[in-house]
């Protein structure tokens, strides 16, 4: 047993535990319990008048009479000392676990001689073990997108097991005060019928009252509140007696649920329940906003924001299906394009030509059927699939279209006619996937269009010779890139207002330049498109990396601060076996690393997994290779793959910051994909920033790093390096 002679009379020392954090026991020779201190009070509800005369441990472990766990005995018996974790049992019968040491002491007071004690220090580790290991579990599940409605219902089930006699509610409610349960796993479901479809109110139970008034609700006797009233005893009955209700609200301060506590008797929360509810609110708080923008993100990614009909990946896939539920019948594919659209926006202005094609939307809207696949694809391509129509049907379908569109059309005051023109197709004479079908009607288009404006075409084969064109483009382009007169421009990428490294350029994007000695400067999209088709973009990419890596190395040698080269890439780049060899050995034959290149990747690239790209980019990954997701926002903004892949930089999409100051939608979008990226750890660069109002927007909103006109124009090198020098 502990030898120990205490130089302080007993009274002093017992004064000084008091004061401890820790809860403190002590006993007297017999083993009952003499002193306690606060702490002990407040971690297990027990004051010095329900523990005294008492043996300690029994009590607590609930084994009245009974003697002491074998391990415990043996410890304090052959040591003097047990040292381990115990659960042990609150006045209000919850358990509790705590990290215990006792001492049996043996010492002398100084004035009454030789005396015996115990001393019990008890630390509560067991809820600070469990709720580490629930707080990490939610923030995985948050990362890893677990499905919402799962991932609180862990959370609850969680938060049961930790405090007995405690079930968990979490409620969303929307944007329009509408309330419904989110997780609930131990409420009976007729109850939670009850909890459906409700409008928030001051006096709607706990939860809508907590959500309407945005503060917590006690009622600590349902069956005596107000707000329950009749439906008091439906709760009572399932053996919930009392309700505590925390709102859940977002970074707006808006409420946008609430987590509520039900207990098995009339009572309210103590210290505990308080301290696990502030922590799970706000973790709460963002497994909710994170779902929302997953949304809106979705919907954003599959619906065009100003029409609101399918996007082209959207149309595609519901025409795929609307295709295959026609099998064996005819179905019409309808593409249309306004004439002289450019015009009218240009001169009437955006906003004009926004109104117009909204209008367009409706109208081809009105003028189809409910089971037709009406969508937007581009600017001011729309297309229309009609699942089992007959051929014979298209003059009519087309000529209705026409006239739909040609309605006149007041843009501010001034009376327009739009046109359109249309090329038609037929499913499966001209093609049975949607893609090649939707390649025949736009050729259909062009024809119409050569023949003047408000006209319709159907698709012949030998439209297919309309493609000359671009076999002509192909030809052109093999020679430019044998004969080297492609050019590389560069975009200076710049941190933003606020970052550390303010003054410095960040990097510069190397954009491809083609002049063509009859067409002129041809847009890279057109021709990236004939090198992806021909497959051309294998001996571009090669020589586009060769000559980024070159120029980057000159500039090095002349002294020139450019940290690094962000290069645009293709997927089909990555389906070549030897691409990431490729891209290294460049980097060496210039002397460079990688660090000295960003590659940069859309989001088919993450979409595509046939083994060589998936080769591809673990071999990139491996070599330390860094990968920017280009056009951020306008695919399938899946966020699942950003957390799974070796992506370090988000490139925001131009359409989204073009709107983010006069559109909520893009400035939703926008705060979204910041948070995202940083959670993640990435950086944002915000493509096509034009105006000071974006770059104050941008970078008050924490977006590290800029690029656009407003800074500087893609550039030649040359002009590039006297854009970067003093
Ligand atoms: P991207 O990679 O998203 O490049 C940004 C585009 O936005 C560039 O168009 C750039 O000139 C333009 N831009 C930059 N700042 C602004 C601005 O403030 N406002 C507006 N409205 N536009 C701005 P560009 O050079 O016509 O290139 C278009 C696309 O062609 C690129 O989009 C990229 O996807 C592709 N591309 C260009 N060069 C290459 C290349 O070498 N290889 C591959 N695979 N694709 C390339
Ligand atoms: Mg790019
Ligand atoms: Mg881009």
């Amino acid at each position: 047993m502990t030898q120990l002679t205490f130089v302080k009379t007993g009274s002093d020392w017992l004064h000084a535990l008091q004061s401890s954090d820790s809860a403190w026991l002590v006993t007297d020779a017999n083993l009952h319990t003499t002193q306690v201190n606060e702490g002990f009070t407040r971690m297990l509800g027990y004051s010095l008048e329900d523990m005294l005369g008492q043996p300690p441990l029994q009590k607590l472990l609930q084994i009245p009479g009974m003697p002491l766990p074998p391990h415990i005995q043996e410890a304090l018996h052959s040591h003097g000392v047990f040292s381990g974790e115990l659960q042990l049992y609150a006045r209000d019968g919850s358990a509790i676990w705590v990290s215990a040491t006792i001492n049996a002491f043996n010492y002398q007071t100084g004035e009454s001689g030789e005396t015996f004690s115990e001393v019990l220090v008890l630390t509560d580790i067991g809820y600070t073990k469990r709720f580490e290991a629930l707080q990490r579990q939610m923030l995985e599940d948050v990362v890893t997108e677990k499905p919402l409605d799962a991932l609180l219902t862990n959370m609850c089930q969680a938060l049961e097991r930790l405090v007995p006699h405690v079930y968990v509610s979490v409620m969303h409610v929307d944007e329009q005060g509408i309330m419904n349960p989110l997780a609930a796993p131990s409420i009976p479901s007729h109850v939670l019928d009850l909890m459906r479809c409700v409008r928030i109110g001051a006096d709607v139970g706990a939860c809508g009252s907590a959500a309407f008034l945005g503060c917590e609700v006690i009622a600590e006797n349902i069956s005596e509140h107000p707000n329950w009233r009749s439906a008091a005893s439906v709760f009572t009955q399932a053996g919930l007696h009392a309700c505590w209700v925390s709102p859940i609200k977002n970074r707006d301060n808006r409420v946008v649920g609430t987590l509520a506590f039900y207990f098995d008797s009339p009572r309210s929360p103590n210290a505990l329940h308080r301290q696990l509810v502030m922590a799970c609110l706000h973790l709460c708080s963002i497994a909710i906003e994170r779902d929302a923008s997953k949304h809106r993100i979705q919907q954003l990614a599959y619906y065009d924001t100003l029409t609101h009909l399918p996007n082209r990946t959207m149309f595609n896939d519901g025409a795929a299906h609307a295709l295959h539920a026609a099998r064996g019948q005819t179905s019409l594919l309808f593409f249309l394009d306004l004439d002289r659209f450019k015009l009218w926006n240009d001169s009437l202005g955006h906003a004009a030509g926004d109104a117009l094609l909204r209008e367009i939307a409706e109208r081809l809207r009105q003028c189809t059927r409910p089971d037709d696949v009406v969508g937007r694809l581009s600017s001011d391509e729309f297309a229309v699939l009609m699942p089992r129509c007959s051929p014979e049907q298209i003059p009519a379908f087309a000529q209705r279209m026409l006239e739909a569109i040609s309605e006149p059309f007041a843009i501010h005051g001034v009376m327009t006619t739009p046109n359109a023109c249309i090329g038609v197709c037929t499913s499966p004479e001209d093609g049975t996937d949607i893609e090649t079908l939707l390649r025949h009607a736009d050729q259909a288009m062009y024809a119409a269009k050569k023949q003047g404006c408000q006209r319709w075409e159907r698709y012949q084969p030998e439209m297919g010779q309309l493609s000359l064109e671009r076999a002509a483009m192909e030809r052109a382009l093999r020679a430019a890139l044998t004969e080297g007169t492609l050019q590389l421009h560069y975009q200076p990428q710049v941190f933003s207002q606020g970052q550390p490294q303010q003054d410095g350029l960040y990097g510069v994007e190397a954009l491809a330049r083609w002049h063509h000695s009859q067409w002129g400067w041809v847009a890279p999209p057109r021709f990236i498109a004939v090198a992806e088709d021909s497959g051309l973009i294998h001996d571009l990419t090669r020589w586009l990396i060769d000559a980024v890596c070159g120029q980057l190395a000159l500039w090095r040698a002349q002294g020139l601060q450019v940290p690094h080269v962000a290069v645009n890439l293709s997927t089909k780049n990555f389906h070549d076996p030897s691409f990431a060899l490729q891209v290294q050995a460049t980097l060496h034959k210039h002397g460079l690393v990688v660090q000295d290149l960003m590659l940069e990747i859309t989001e088919s690239v993450m979409l595509d997994s046939s083994p060589a790209t998936l080769d591809n980019l673990s071999a990139l990954h491996a070599s330390g290779m860094r990968l920017s997701m280009d056009d951020f926002g306008t695919g399938y903004s899946s966020l699942s793959y950003l957390h799974r892949l070796p992506i370090s930089e988000l490139k925001l999409d131009k359409s989204f910051v073009h709107d983010v100051t006069t559109s909520a939608a893009a400035a939703a979008l926008t705060r979204s994909v910041l948070n995202i990226a940083n959670s993640l750890g990435m950086a944002v660069v915000a493509e096509g920033v034009e105006t000071q109002a974006q770059a104050d927007w941008l970078s008050e909103h924490g977006c590290q790093v800029l690029q656009g006109y407003l800074f500087a124009k893609p550039m030649s090198p040359d002009d590039l390096k006297a854009w970067t020098l003093p």
